[in-house]
């Protein structure tokens, strides 16, 4: 109960600021909202994009998932939360740049390294780190004499660069990518070290964005 407390004082804290306060950021908010921004981010709790990035409510447009994927474009019958999500963002809310947030310690990706046909970590989860499978191969190939831990964090930077090559399956998204209305970008949060990481497609690295403060 007292985690549910804590919950709400936190909106009580919300509210004060946003609706008893000279603010006037819900005025323009209640009507409609314009983000720039669309982030995708791992569940995980210790990577909030907004709090990550200290924005406002209606800054980001925000989609959370095991492991910060994008599935491949599949138009079909099935449930497509991700992509449904993605088609709102960019043909309506018509945002300039799509973020997809990886980091360092992601459960999805730990799982991705672990689970086997012969050992599934559950009913769901394999199925959807499935999509970054090919990473997985990738890193065992490539780093095979590495420990666990560097392997992970290579199959999170990996796996990153399936979800930005998928998003370009979707032909909405390349159309405005190659209009020039739309930018990608790889940011990976090392919740160890503090720092921000951005993909450069022109080195192929992962390069500091926001280096360590201490
Ligand atoms: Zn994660």
């Amino acid at each position: 109960m007292q985690d549910i407390q804590k919950l709400i004082s936190g909106f009580r804290r919300f509210q004060r600021q946003f609706f008893h306060s000279d603010d006037t950021l819900f005025d323009q908010l209640r009507r409609k909202q314009t983000p720039k921004v669309l982030v995708i981010g791992c569940s995980d709790s210790r990577v909030d994009p907004a709090i990550v990035t200290d924005c406002r409510p209606g800054d980001l447009f925000v989609i959370r998932n095991v492991a910060n994927l994008v599935p491949p474009y599949e138009p079909d019958s099935h449930y497509h939360g991700v992509s449904s999500a993605l088609e709102y963002a960019v043909r309506f809310l018509e945002v300039e740049h799509i973020i997809v947030l990886g980091h360092s310690q992601c459960g999805g990706i730990d799982a991705l390294m672990r689970s086997s046909e012969q050992t599934p970590i559950g009913e769901f989860i394999d199925h959807w780190v499935d999509i970054a499978r090919p990473a997985k191969h990738a890193v065992l190939k490539d780093l095979s004499s590495k420990p666990p831990e560097l392997q992970c964090r290579a199959c999170e930077q990996a796996a990153m660069l399936i979800s930005l090559e998928n998003l370009l399956t979707f032909p909405w998204i390349t159309d405005r990518v190659e209009q020039g209305k739309l930018a990608i970008h790889g940011w990976y949060f090392d919740l160890e070290a503090g720092e921000m990481l951005s993909y450069n497609p022109e080195t192929c690295l992962f390069e500091k964005l926001v280096g360590n403060v201490r």
